[in-house]
């Protein structure tokens, strides 16, 4: 369904993102892959994603902290594919501790990161895709973007921060053929959810096997965690013509944690 779209997403060496960029070359979409990671292994998922689906894909590895490199990126990608359809802001990281321990170097680094890059990357890609009358947007929030738990003050202001973002340019965009959206999921298990449990562990006092049971799934109905592929099967839809007159939403795909 997206034959001849290209797309951007950032972030997409690991988890969601990787998924997200798997099922958008599987809808015939160019991708532009970006994040952190061994080189070698990189240019292996570059490879294997172009020849599985017949799509170029290329690979930038602008830090999603720096203002400058995220426009570059921009650039590189319009320049390969002539065109940037679909922005996939993904890249994110995460720190939890109490807000008395909460180091402001880590705040700093997940308002750029989880944030500040979404709006670079849209100030950077919105007035050509406006002036073609297409655009998809798709930021990656979470239900922290909707709800808030404790120890994760910098990631809940973020994720807020982005669902906010999201309207803004949802309106701006919304007589030009742009759509604006973002995903919120519940816990998904990729390699970010594994790094928690040590640090929940700590700040909770409790075992990791708990952490998995009374932290991650216990706000999550479903009792499951969610998948990469759900993420990327949502993220392709949005980017089609029949999710037109989807915009402006923050979208909750958390097993029911939310309707708590
Ligand atoms: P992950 O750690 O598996 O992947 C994060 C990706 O971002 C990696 O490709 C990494 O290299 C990249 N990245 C990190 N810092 C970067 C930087 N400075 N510049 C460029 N790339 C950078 O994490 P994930 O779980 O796949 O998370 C992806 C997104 O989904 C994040 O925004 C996260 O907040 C959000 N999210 C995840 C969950 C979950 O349960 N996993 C739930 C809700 C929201």
């Amino acid at each position: 369904p997206l034959e001849g779209r290209s797309a951007i997403v950032t972030g997409s060496t690991s988890g969601i993102g990787l998924g997200i960029a798997e099922a958008l070359a599987r809808a015939g979409a160019a991708v532009m892959l970006n994040g952190f990671g061994d080189p070698m292994q990189i240019e292996e998922t570059r490879t294997a994603l172009a020849d599985a689906n017949d799509v170029d894909v290329a690979y930038d590895g602008a830090d999603m902290s720096d203002a400058a490199a995220i426009r570059r990126l921009a650039e590189r990608a319009s320049a390969r594919f002539g065109q940037v359809d679909i922005v996939v802001n993904n890249a994110g990281i995460q720190h939890v501790a109490p807000i008395a321990e909460f180091p402001p170097a880590k705040w700093d680094a997940i308002l750029a990161i989880d944030l500040s890059s979404a709006f670079h990357l849209i100030q950077a890609t919105f007035e050509p895709m406006r002036q073609r009358g297409f655009g998809r947007i798709v930021n990656i929030a979470s239900a922290h973007g909707l709800i808030a738990s404790p120890f994760k003050s910098a990631y809940v202001a973020a994720k807020h921060g982005l669902v906010g973002l999201t309207k803004v340019v949802a309106l701006e965009g919304a007589e030009s053929g742009i759509t604006c959206n973002a995903i919120c999921p519940g816990y998904v298990w990729t390699p970010l959810v594994e790094k928690q449990i040590d640090d929940q562990a700590k700040s909770h006092g409790i075992g990791r096997d708990e952490v998995i049971r009374d932290v991650f799934l216990k706000n999550q109905p479903t009792r499951r965690f969610a998948s990469v592929e759900e993420m990327g099967a949502l993220t392709v839809f949005l980017c089609g013509e029949e999710a037109s007159s989807i915009t402006g939403t923050a979208l909750p795909v958390d097993g029911g944690w939310t309707a708590h």
